[in-house]
């Protein structure tokens, strides 16, 4: 028998849960785009916004995914043949070089694999070799959302620093924002991405990109910039119609100020990194229990290089696709689909799960969520080992003496 009717939980890194505040925020009849409520509404949308990536920097608001907002940093800071030097550490690291690449951009690639996250001293050596000074910017993921790989941001602008190198940092954080620490000024961070549907609670469609005044310098020579993806308008434009260059996205709008209402104004953005990082260790424990006594592991064995917002685990088979199956259809909960872990005798990474613990997501939702996972692995007799809802259990209680 199935025993997933009732609340359906999307587990998957992107888009999250979205709260039912956030949802009734959207649903109301369209609001004058010209003037009154929506244009006040909008104004204080971008202190909060700020807050989220702790920059006194400016953001820039576009209708459109993650894949947008890769373009539209892109094409601010380049010209067609200038140098990137683009680091991966998953499937999203290739994702943006392409991206790069495909805009006429020069990419260098340094890739760290799917296991082992940035190798400062292979980019310390990259940084040195360029004499000249031709890479403009170096591109990196905060988390690589297939791998679950987190990347240490502030090291990368010491590498930079240590070299004497000009280059601009821009980071894409879409998983990450608002679930893993980010402190963009504080780290040094040029350029930064996120969208509406990971860690900030609001459906897709809308994307973010927050820049400093070094990244504006090189936006002033930009070949590649088009009058839609400059963000200079955006920023600065006379009107609000400049701020989204033609009809503002009235209702993602309205969802973000609730979603923003949430984690500045009520939880606050430092709590929010600590309640990620115990929920993401309640998942930690409970799949390293279940690995010893089954085939069940986490991608990355070192905890300092673990997102917070999502966790890749392999299971060596694709008992991991029949594990997501039976938690769809008879638990009600999603697990992400494994991504870019491909292999040989693993063309389509049939032997990867991803779950997200990123957005609206609270201590009885993750510790439901690896129950289920248990349940799954009884029901299909995958071998695991045992303890592993009591540890998660004491992490959470552990975490909740915390001050
Ligand atoms: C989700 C994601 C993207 C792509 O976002 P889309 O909205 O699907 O275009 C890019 N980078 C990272 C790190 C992501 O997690």
């Amino acid at each position: 028998m199935s025993l997933g009717h009732g609340r359906p939980y999307l587990a998957i890194p992107g888009p999250s849960v979205m709260p039912d505040r956030v949802l009734n925020a959207m649903h109301r009849a369209a609001p004058n785009i010209y003037e009154g409520g929506l244009i006040d509404m909008v104004d204080t949308l971008y202190p909060d916004l700020r807050t989220v990536a702790q920059t006194s920097g400016n953001v820039a608001i576009y209708i459109g995914n993650g894949h947008a907002a890769w373009e539209a940093a892109l094409v601010n800071v380049f010209s067609r043949g200038d140098k990137a030097l683009a680091l991966a550490t998953g499937r999203f690291g290739h994702g943006w070089s392409e991206a790069a690449q495909g805009l006429g951009i020069k990419v260098e690639l340094l890739d760290f694999g799917r296991q082992k996250g940035v190798d400062a001293n292979r980019l310390e050596a990259a940084l040195r070799a360029d004499r000249q000074h031709e890479i403009k910017a170096v591109l990196s993921t905060q988390t690589d959302t297939a791998s679950s790989i987190r990347t240490d941001i502030a090291e990368l602008r010491r590498v930079l620093d240590a070299c004497g190198h000009p280059a601009l940092l821009m980071v894409d954080c879409i998983a990450s924002l608002g679930c893993d620490r980010f402190e963009m000024d504080h780290w040094g961070v040029d350029v930064m991405i996120a969208a509406s549907q990971k860690g900030l609670m609001t459906p897709p469609g809308l994307s973010f990109v927050w820049f400093n005044e070094r990244a504006m310098e090189h936006h002033e020579s930009a070949g590649l910039v088009t009058p839609y993806w400059n963000w200079k308008p955006r920023v600065s434009g006379e009107s609000f119609y400049q701020k989204f260059d033609g009809t503002a996205p009235t209702h993602h709008l309205f969802g973000l100020r609730e979603a923003l209402n949430m984690l500045v104004h009520e939880e606050g953005i430092k709590a929010a990194w600590a309640r990620h990082a115990a929920l993401a260790r309640a998942v930690w424990v409970a799949v390293e229990c279940w690995g010893q006594g089954g085939p069940v592991y986490l991608n990355i064995a070192d905890p300092g290089l673990r997102s917070h917002a999502v966790t890749s685990i392999g299971l060596g088979s694709p008992d991991a696709a029949r594990l997501r199956r039976w938690l769809e259809e008879t638990a009600g909960v999603t697990l992400g689909i494994g991504l870019g872990m491909e292999t040989e005798a693993d063309p389509k990474s049939q032997n990867w799960l991803r779950i997200a613990h990123m957005g609206h997501v609270n201590a009885h939702m993750v510790l439901g969520l690896l129950g289920a996972i248990e349940a799954a692995m009884q029901a299909l007799s995958i071998p695991h080992g045992q303890g592993a809802i009591s540890a998660a259990a004491r992490i959470i209680a552990k975490a909740s003496q915390e001050p």
